[in-house]
């Protein structure tokens, strides 16, 4: 097994298969950098709002799975018919039940996967495959650690062959924009959770994407260090002007970071609800926490979600129970 794989699998965030997709995402992206945008159509009904960045249309996203009731095959539906639109330099958060097809949705919108139907425009244009427009950052970090800090940070500055010069350039900016000074020569292995997460930030802000896509990035790092890192992301936030799209579990980040926190529903993933938040900028999470805004959001945001899990464990007894049944009629639930 070559080294990049083995690295990453004892890491334990990213299988081989996963690997070979996104190394055929990288190969893409590539090939793409310059011509990102194949496809020219330009968005319906576009409603003249020159300010929005992102629509998704209708987009579903179905996976073949194994049925093992039938030992055949079926189709899955993960998410069904999202419709968001997203204006430029918008905060938007995802918040959602565990398996409610967040992740799916979000792969959507990087293009490394394709929705099974609908349309995804960004700047009014279809996009077909991943660009170096959108920059992702996920909860596992995926870091090379075989890079420092730094060589990590220019990694997709490399990839659109930027010369060296103008890298280290670029990458000294960001280091210092993450607070990550004096540690520019380290390997991530002697990085916290928190330090990782920066550089993982650093390096896709670094080639510039207009829009970053994260994917729960500060669920594995502790409480306090979540809550820096909030802070930070949205001075970074204000500073570069980037649309972001953030996944999270958490409803207190959800409307800490937003302007708009679009709730999740699952059985099929859907967009069950966008909550406008209304809080003054800058925010600090002592102050937020203590406004009854803040607990009008929080609580309605609770019931959209409690009601959803509600039905969704009535759902798995009622599955486990059917199947429980199946193989003792006598079974006692
Ligand atoms: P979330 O991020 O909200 O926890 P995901 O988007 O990861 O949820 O998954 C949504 C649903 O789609 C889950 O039931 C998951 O098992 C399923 N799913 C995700 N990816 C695949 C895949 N590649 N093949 C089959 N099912 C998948
Ligand atoms: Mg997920």
């Amino acid at each position: 097994m070559r080294r990049d794989n083995t690295v990453l699998k004892e890491d334990g965030f990213i299988g081989e298969d996963e690997i070979n997709i996104k190394k055929v995402a990288i190969r893409n992206i590539i090939k793409k950098n310059n011509e990102k945008i194949v496809d020219e159509r330009t968005i319906p009904n576009k409603n003249n709002n020159n300010n929005i960045k992102i629509v998704a249309k209708n987009i579903t996203r179905t996976f073949i799975v194994k049925n093992r009731k039938e030992k055949g095959i079926k189709e899955f539906v993960a998410i069904k018919d999202i419709n968001l639109e997203i204006n430029a330099g918008e905060f938007i958060t995802l918040v959602g039940p565990s398996g409610c097809g967040k992740s799916t949705f979000l792969d959507v919108l990087s293009g490394l996967s394709h929705p099974t139907s609908g349309e995804l425009y960004i700047d009014g244009k279809l996009v077909t495959g991943p660009a170096l427009d959108r920059g992702i950052v996920l909860q596992g970090y995926a870091l090379f650690p075989w890079r420092n800090v730094r060589r990590n940070i220019e990694y997709g500055l490399e990839l659109k062959k930027i010369p060296k010069k103008q890298r280290r350039e670029i990458s000294k900016k960001f280091i210092e924009l993450v607070g990550l000074k004096g540690f520019e020569d380290s390997y991530i292995h002697e990085l916290s959770g928190g330090m990782k997460q920066r550089v993982a930030i650093a390096r896709a802000l670094a080639y510039d994407p207009e829009v970053l896509l994260m994917d729960e990035p500060f669920a594995a790092v502790d409480a306090q260090t979540r809550e820096v890192l909030q802070e930070e992301l949205l001075l970074i936030w204000a500073k570069t002007k980037k649309t972001i799209i953030f996944i999270t579990h958490s409803i207190e980040e959800a409307i800490f970071l937003a302007d708009r926190v679009a709730v999740m529903a699952s059985n099929p993933g859907s967009i069950k609800e966008i909550i406008d938040v209304n809080l003054a900028r800058p925010r600090k999470l002592g102050d937020i926490r203590t406004s009854p805004d803040f607990n009008l959001l929080s609580h309605r945001i609770w019931e959209l979600l409690n009601n959803d899990e509600a039905k969704h464990e009535i759902k798995e007894v009622n599955q486990n129970r059917n199947i429980a049944e199946e193989i003792s009629p006598t079974v006692n639930l």
